[in-house]
């Protein structure tokens, strides 16, 4: 069974915040008799935690923001109905955990509680290969799922994430996730066509199921991006492709991120959606794909039936005809380093504070966040660089995923974590921007939500209200009102 990821090695079992309420005995007794749990400290410390960079900060000073007083590891979904109820009678608050990936605090139990971890829910339940449809437990982490549909149905989700090898199908709903080659794909939200949800109360739920649909709002939707505030999933049924007979790359050098930009929006305007396409400003270009820094690449990959790679990839050439042509040879070694991440843990070690922030706006908004971001964060005391690439794009619009680091004497790393944040986060929404394209709200974006969501935050309140009338899923996330209180953080 694959397990969750460690993010960076946690030297205590420490908790910052103050300490959570214990459980109530008669909580502790029915909480046994749902399933496996564990109350080990160091267990319940490693699992109150993510890949959120500043909590790694914190792991190497040997604390976690918060410990869950109770691991409990369901493996049925009567199971973790079972948990539900009794979180939900007894008011006892419950984190869901899938792989532990998650880079923005989601799955920190920030009032301690009961942390469920999903991960012990793993595997392909049945392939419908007429359809085209998985269905899928949600703690099954990415190579699982690929490896046993590629080999047994010769059929292909398609998402493949930075995280892929650690992050689950659960955590992916969860947070709205997107692959690398989400032009051809999608992201997750295309790809999920029914979910199995267990509600705060314990009762279990079905969505979807039909290619489309006309009788009512669309309940997958609702679950999708809700971090675990709003229900546990527990099945995922997932749309998928054959395995793509054909692939090819290219690669081009544009002067200017501008211009590489409208490259990209002409090419989506006119209907071509290259897998993979991805623009790096001059510093990231000279960083990772061999540039001097006088440059922008543009990396582009596209896969499936070869007519319609072939027509996409003619697309790409007219639109790139101003650029110059790099060949195909930095798709092989983007292919080779895109998922290896041990710069991260390198950094944290020296004192560094590393982290990205990836939002999406309309192309006509694009340049201006580019700009404005970057000289926003280059502002904050002891930043040291703060780049682009574009990562993801659309139709009407793009993710424009930035990396920043700041080498903060060690008194100040969280001070100047926070106000890296702060000041990206804001120069993204005032010129236009969201607060996230796919690593979601979680902890750390808390904050800026009822800014970004303007109206429709208490509509969202609402729904968590309905559903959730306890509030003991996953509190203190995502800007919503918690009867816990408030988080001590920031
Ligand atoms: C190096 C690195 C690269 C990354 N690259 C990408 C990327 O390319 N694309 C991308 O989208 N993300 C990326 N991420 C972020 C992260 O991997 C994703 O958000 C991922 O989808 C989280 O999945 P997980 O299983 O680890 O979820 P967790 O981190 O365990 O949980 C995340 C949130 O989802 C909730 N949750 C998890 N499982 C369930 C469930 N079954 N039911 C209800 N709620 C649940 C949790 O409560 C929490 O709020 C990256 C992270 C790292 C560390």
């Amino acid at each position: 069974m694959t397990r969750p990821t460690e993010p960076i090695e946690l030297l205590g079992t420490d908790h910052r915040l103050a300490a959570a309420a214990p459980l109530p005995d008669r909580f502790v007794a029915a909480l046994a008799s749902a399933c496996a749990t564990t109350t080990d400290l160091a267990a319940t410390a490693d699992a109150s935690r993510d890949w959120w960079p500043l909590s790694m900060h914190w792991a190497l000073q040997g604390q976690v923001l918060q410990r869950a007083a109770v691991v409990a590891s369901p493996t049925s979904v009567d199971e973790v109905a079972a948990v539900l109820r009794a979180c939900h009678e007894h008011r006892v608050p419950v984190t869901p955990a899938g792989g532990r990936s998650g880079v923005v605090g989601a799955s920190v139990p920030v009032f301690g509680g009961v942390l469920l971890d999903l991960t012990a829910m793993q595997g392909i339940v049945a392939v419908d290969a007429v359809s085209g449809l998985v269905e899928v437990w949600a703690g099954t982490f990415g190579p699982d799922l690929e490896r046993e549909l590629r080999a047994e149905q010769g059929l292909t989700v398609g998402h493949f994430p930075q995280s892929f090898d650690i992050a689950t199908v659960g955590g992916w709903v969860a947070c709205r996730g997107a692959g690398q080659y989400s032009t051809r794909y999608g992201k997750i939200e295309q790809m999920v066509a029914g979910l199995e949800v267990v509600m705060a109360d314990g009762s279990v739920v079905r969505t979807g199921g039909h290619p489309a649909g006309a009788q009512g709002p669309d309940l997958t939707q609702l679950f999708l991006g809700s971090e675990g505030t709003l229900g546990v999933i527990t099945r995922v049924w997932l749309k998928a492709h054959p395995v793509p007979p054909h692939e090819r790359r290219a690669a081009y050098a544009f002067a200017t991120f501008e211009d590489g930009l409208e490259a990209c929006r002409r090419i989506l305007r006119r209907g071509a959606t290259p897998a993979v396409l991805r623009l790096y400003d001059a510093p990231e270009s000279q960083r990772g794909q061999g540039g001097d820094g006088s440059y922008c690449v543009l990396l582009v990959l596209d896969e499936g039936d070869a007519h319609l790679v072939d027509a996409v990839m003619a697309v790409v050439a007219e639109e790139c005809a101003g650029a110059r042509d790099l060949g195909d040879e930095l798709l092989e070694k983007w292919l080779h380093h895109r998922n290896d991440t041990s710069a991260l843990q390198a950094l944290t070690r020296k004192g560094f504070v590393v982290d990205t922030l990836e939002i999406a706006a309309p192309w006509a908004a694009l340049p201006r966040i580019f700009d404005d971001v970057r000289t926003a964060m280059m502002a904050v005391p002891h930043a040291r660089a703060a780049t682009c690439h574009l990562s993801h794009s659309y139709l009407d619009g793009a993710c424009l995923y930035f990396t920043f680091a700041a080498t903060p004497p060690a008194d100040e790393v969280e001070a100047t974590y926070v106000a890296l944040w702060d000041a990206g986060s804001r120069a993204v929404l005032a010129a236009g921007g969201n607060l996230s394209h796919h690593h979601g709200v979680g902890l750390n974006r808390s904050r800026f939500v009822a800014e970004a969501l303007g109206s429709s935050l208490p509509v969202v309140q609402s729904v968590k209200d309905a559903l959730d009338p306890h509030g003991v899923l996953n509190p203190g996330k995502m800007g919503l009102r918690s009867p816990f209180g408030e988080v001590a953080w920031p």
